[in-house]
């Protein structure tokens, strides 16, 4: 290999290596996705070597720096470090070695030291006990620093692979997970609360691609550009791909079609009928499942019977990911993700329009009887006759809204705004 010793990062993935004949699947998918993260960051080369990601970027070994901070949130990373690699011969090894280890010592006042080595490569002339325990009384003589097994002051990873050597002193952890895009697509159900954010990161940790759909009551599309709903969005492209994509629906069609609704009926039916809008939705964009924040319990209208009655007659899966949390576990991961703030930020959604005391128990064949009664298939496809498209561009930092195509994708023109101060 050329031009080393030089420095760049080793991306390593954790579920993708259980995944037998699929594995190159999802290892090209995580390079893909890692490569777009990049890609406003410069221009970095991404190579797959002994099922590790080596990331590099010739003309500025300084970007490794902000790289790092955008790939340690990309899904499927486990772990990622800012690595020196070496030839596989052991003096150069032994040199690049020492200069980390100098460096620990006199910027950070380390000590002591002890050396983990990791062999790949299994015809490699040491052992990796043996590379250890050579290494380490290298290491000693040249800083001066005392050998700690147990409670190290520093540690020196070496990871012996076919046609280098990788040495680190630090990694950081990824966020674990699947690479977005391996699972397939899903229609995700978005509301202004603090659950759909956070159950939507969850989806593309396990692989998703996301269409977000939101039901409005503003009187125009273009006004949610000026509301949370854009810069959830915004913070919630972070972490998938191709850019955001939010169908935005009216709320008015319906409203006015169900006026006569008895109101203990509203929650229920009007949840049922959105899932309907996101199945078609999901027909129109490759989706094969819906996803939601509902909870188990949370609210009224989340038993398990109402539930049963959203879903009534549905022709794919509705995922829930964050039935297994708390709300408290559920608000500390909307602060991690960055959606917590935007979420309590006031806004008029639809749910605050239907009302608020709903049966815990409504029966599907009431729920059904509703569907029939104001028929939501039309209704559903005249709805969505009207919806648009909200769409966030990550690398040009531009969010719009433009009629909404048969299949929505990222990339449009039409009521550009700039989010770049925002
Ligand atoms: P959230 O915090 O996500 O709003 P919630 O606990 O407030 O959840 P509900 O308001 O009952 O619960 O909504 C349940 C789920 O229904 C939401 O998580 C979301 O997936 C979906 N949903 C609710 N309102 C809307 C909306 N206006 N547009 C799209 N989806 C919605
Ligand atoms: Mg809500």
């Amino acid at each position: 290999m050329a031009g080393v010793p030089r420095s760049s990062l080793v991306v390593h993935y954790a579920e993708i290596g259980t995944k037998g004949n699929n594995r190159a699947f999802f290892e090209n998918q995580l390079e893909r996705n890692l490569l777009e993260k990049l890609e406003p960051l410069g221009r970095f080369k991404v190579e797959l070597r002994d099922q590790r990601l080596m990331v590099s970027n010739r003309d500025d070994p300084e970007a490794l720096k902000g790289a790092m901070a955008v790939l340690k949130e990309v899904f499927g990373v486990a772990w990622l470090a800012r690595v020196v690699e070496c030839p596989l011969e052991y003096e150069g090894v032994r040199s690049a070695a020492v200069s980390e280890l100098t460096l620990l010592k006199d910027t950070a006042n380390r000590s002591t030291f002890r050396v983990t080595a990791k062999r790949a490569n299994k015809s490699y002339e040491l052992s990796s006990q043996q590379m250890a325990v050579k290494l380490g009384d290298d290491l000693k003589k040249a800083t001066g620093l005392e050998v700690d097994l147990s409670n190290p002051q520093a540690t020196i990873f070496v990871d012996i692979l076919s046609d280098r050597v990788l040495l680190h002193s630090s990694k950081e952890r990824g966020p674990g997970g699947l690479p977005v895009g391996v699972t397939g697509k899903v229609v995700h159900l978005l509301s202004g609360g603090i659950d759909s954010p956070v159950a939507a990161w969850l989806m593309m940790k396990r692989g998703c691609d996301l269409t977000y759909v939101h039901f409005f009551v503003s009187p125009s599309a273009e006004q949610i550009l000026e509301t949370k709903m854009a810069r959830l969005l915004k913070t919630l492209s972070r972490f998938g791909i191709g850019g955001g994509r939010l169908i935005l629906v009216p709320f008015t069609e319906y409203q006015v079609a169900t006026g006569d609704l008895r109101p203990e009926y509203e929650p229920v039916v009007f949840r049922h009928f959105m899932r309907i809008v996101a199945e078609k939705l999901a027909h129109r964009v490759g989706a094969i499942a819906i996803s939601t924040g509902d909870n188990l319990g949370q609210v009224a209208s989340q038993t398990l019977y109402n539930l049963a009655c959203i879903d009534a007659g549905s022709s794919m899966p509705t995922l829930r990911p964050v039935v297994g949390h708390d709300k408290s576990e559920i608000v500390k991961l909307a602060e991690t993700i960055g959606t917590y703030e935007d979420s309590i930020a006031d806004y008029k959604d639809c749910c605050s329009i239907v009302s608020r005391h709903p049966k815990t128990r409504m029966n599907v064949e009431d729920v059904l009887a509703a569907s029939l009664r104001y028929d939501f298939p039309v209704l559903a496809e005249k709805t969505l006759a009207k919806a648009e498209a909200m769409k966030f561009d990550a690398h040009e930092q531009a969010i719009w809204v433009e009629p909404l195509e048969a299949a929505p994708r990222v990339k449009g023109s039409e009521l550009k705004v700039n989010l770049e101060n925002d």
